[in-house]
């Protein structure tokens, strides 16, 4: 692995050592990379990193990263939650069709996510047929035994848009997606475009990357002169990651380079890629917190339109409203932290989430209420 390379540096002494030892399993080489990082940190301005993966604020949280940066180096969170993303009509499409009593399946983490007034949830405690799956795949063997319609929400990023493409070819009639799909570079082209935020950095997510590869990503580095390091899911993959990006802002370069070289290839998965091409046609689509990003959504191509729920059924529901006080919009810009939210921990909790950064493992809100974060912005 390409970190194993960070040779000959003094690791007498760290001042996080004891804590490195408790928490890495690779603890080592962490320290190699975080004292790499202090070096290099010691000569650059405020810098301002962004991931946008959900797992990645998982390992940062779990294993305390932000901790143990340097006090000019910050770590900020993304859209990289799926649930968190979709839109308060999105859900209320959903509830919707379930409260016309046709059978919903969905993921797990969706069920608790309140659209205008109802979550799916409710709609199941008030006798809906709401059904929880693992995949898609799941959800077209519930239509062949049935004889009711039955819509999936279709949900994820790049990493789940191959198996929803895979299941648009053994639906049967009475099957449907309710497409929710995203994509994440013209996500972060909104971002860097919007100019809300200074963001010296991106750390890309190593699952989309599996996909889509490292080529999406470029022309955002070209056009707006910034880095970016895809990364993979040991907490020294976002060590090595973030060493790479300040080394990229330190030499003025602004490339798209690949941490996780042991998973990501240059091109992606060419058989998923062609997959996708096949099936979906890319539009404008909004997310939650955000106007409508051009480019950024999937519904299925024009010989799939049977399959689509929108298209099938007459869906009545208005744009939608957030929870109120709600800030998940501004987390997911990475304007904010969880904790600057002022109904995190008190109104909004796991048990009682107001948003959907609350109720999804993936979500920023959850995160830091799990591992008890309490970062505000630096
Ligand atoms: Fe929304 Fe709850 Fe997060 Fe606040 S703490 S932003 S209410 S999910």
């Amino acid at each position: 692995m390409r970190y194993l390379k960070l040779d000959n540096v003094d690791i007498k002494y760290y001042k996080y050592q004891t804590m490195i030892t408790e928490i890495f399993r690779n603890r080592d080489v962490a320290i190699k990379i975080l004292k790499k990082i202090e070096k290099i940190s010691s000569n650059l301005r405020r810098i301002k990193l962004m991931h946008v993966c959900g797992t990645h604020e998982e390992i940062i949280s779990r294993y305390g990263i932000r901790s143990l940066l340097p006090e000019n180096i910050e770590v900020i969170s993304g859209p990289g939650c799926p649930v968190c993303v979709t839109t308060p009509k999105e859900i209320d499409e959903a509830v919707f069709l379930a409260d016309k009593g046709y059978i919903v399946t969905t993921f797990g983490d969706m069920l608790r996510v309140r659209g205008s007034k109802d979550s799916l949830e409710d709609i199941k405690a008030k006798g809906g047929d709401v059904r929880v799956v693992y995949s898609p795949s799941d959800a077209v063997k519930i239509a062949k035994k049935e004889n009711n319609e039955v819509i999936h929400i279709g949900i994820g990023f790049e990493t789940t848009a191959p198996s929803t493409a895979v299941e648009l070819r053994n639906a049967s009639e009475n099957f449907s997606f309710l497409f929710c799909h995203r994509l994440i570079p013209p996500a972060m082209d909104f971002l860097l475009s919007s100019g809300d935020l200074r963001i010296d950095g991106f750390i890309d997510p190593g699952h989309v990357s599996t996909v889509i590869g490292l080529k999406p990503y470029i022309p955002l580095s070209r056009r707006y002169n910034i880095p970016q390091v895809i990364a993979g899911f040991e907490p020294v993959d976002v060590l090595m990651a973030i060493f790479m990006l300040l080394r990229m802002i330190r030499d003025r370069k602004a490339e798209v380079r690949n941490e996780y070289v042991r998973v990501v290839r240059e091109n992606g998965n060419i058989e998923a890629l062609k997959l996708m091409d096949e099936s979906f046609q890319v539009i404008d689509v909004k997310w939650r917190g955000f106007p409508e990003i051009p480019n950024s959504g999937l519904i299925g191509k024009e010989k799939f339109y049977k399959y689509d729920a929108r298209k099938k059924f007459d869906i009545n529901v208005d744009e939608g409203k957030e929870p109120e006080g709600c800030r998940c919009g501004d987390i997911l810009k990475g304007l904010i932290y969880p904790k600057e939210c002022r109904l995190f921990g008190k109104v909004c909790k796991p048990e009682n989430p107001i948003g959907p950064c609350m109720v999804s493992q993936e979500g920023a809100c959850a995160i830091a209420y799990k591992y008890n974060i309490a970062y505000t912005a630096k």
